[in-house]
């Protein structure tokens, strides 16, 4: 489905990103893990277009999309969940989710997935006049996510969805990715700090180090790796 080939991404004359490749097959959950700096947010930056990439090529759907500006981006199906969520605090649950469908016109289709939403997230249905800015962090999170699915995305970028939230919240956070995974069929790229959870519910899994992919293998493997143990799960 996304095949990013050997990109380069620049901040200036800062080189982000060195020959960063990797691929999401339909359906899968794949994971970006790695410390902090090590590229994850500026690999789904460049993928949804906001830093485009210099150099390499990025295939959606058989299509380049590097060139294309972000808009155009999330027309073609890809939607991100940006880290620090962004919703907009003046503005209720309800209107965020409304700007989060803008770019459609199926009401029936838009009506279902409200629907699924408020099944997915109880307190969201709760709190739907009440403005995003007063949600707790994580009701803003479970907030973020779902305006990225008013979009109906066919591939959810989630930059660090547990960052700053308490361990109870993060458990229901990465139950809730795998239920869209499965039942909304929607294939999700996860970049996570949270190396251990992220390795738990991913199919496949890259390891980041100052801008370049320095392993990739089955997620269950990686969970096992004597290096990522103790690298990035503290064992
Ligand atoms: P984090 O978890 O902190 O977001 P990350 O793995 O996502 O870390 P990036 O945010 O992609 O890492 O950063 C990669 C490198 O690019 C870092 O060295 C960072 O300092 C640099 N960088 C990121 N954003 C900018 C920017 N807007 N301008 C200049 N350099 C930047």
């Amino acid at each position: 489905m996304l095949e990013v080939r050997n990109i380069n991404t620049f901040y200036g004359n800062i080189q982000a990103l060195h020959n960063v490749s990797l691929k999401v097959n339909e359906g899968e959950i794949v994971t970006l893990i790695g410390a902090n700096g090590a590229g994850k947010t500026t690999t789904l930056m460049s993928i949804c277009g906001v830093v485009p990439p210099r150099s390499g090529e990025i295939i959606f759907n058989s299509e380049p999309i590097h060139r294309l500006p972000p808009h155009k981006i999330v027309a073609k199906g890809i939607v991100q969940v940006p880290e620090g969520r962004m919703i907009f605090p003046e503005l209720t649950v309800m209107e965020n989710l409304d700007m989060g469908a803008y770019l459609r016109k199926d009401k029936e289709g838009i009506k279902k997935d409200l629907e699924y939403i408020f099944e997915l997230f109880p307190r969201l249905a709760e709190r739907k006049n009440q403005l995003g800015g007063t949600l707790s962090g994580g009701e803003q999170q479970m907030l973020a996510i779902s305006r990225a699915l008013m979009a109906r995305p066919k591939l959810l970028l989630l930059d660090e969805p547990s960052l700053g939230l308490a361990p109870l919240i993060i458990k229901q956070i990465f139950e809730i990715i795998v239920k869209i995974n499965r039942e909304h069929k929607t294939t999700i790229l996860l970049v996570e700090q949270n190396a251990h959870q992220a390795l738990r519910i991913a199919d496949r899994a890259y390891v980041m180090e100052s801008g370049r992919i320095t392993m990739e293998d089955k997620a269950e493997n990686l969970l096992n790796n004597e290096k990522v143990k103790k690298a990035y799960l503290g064992l």
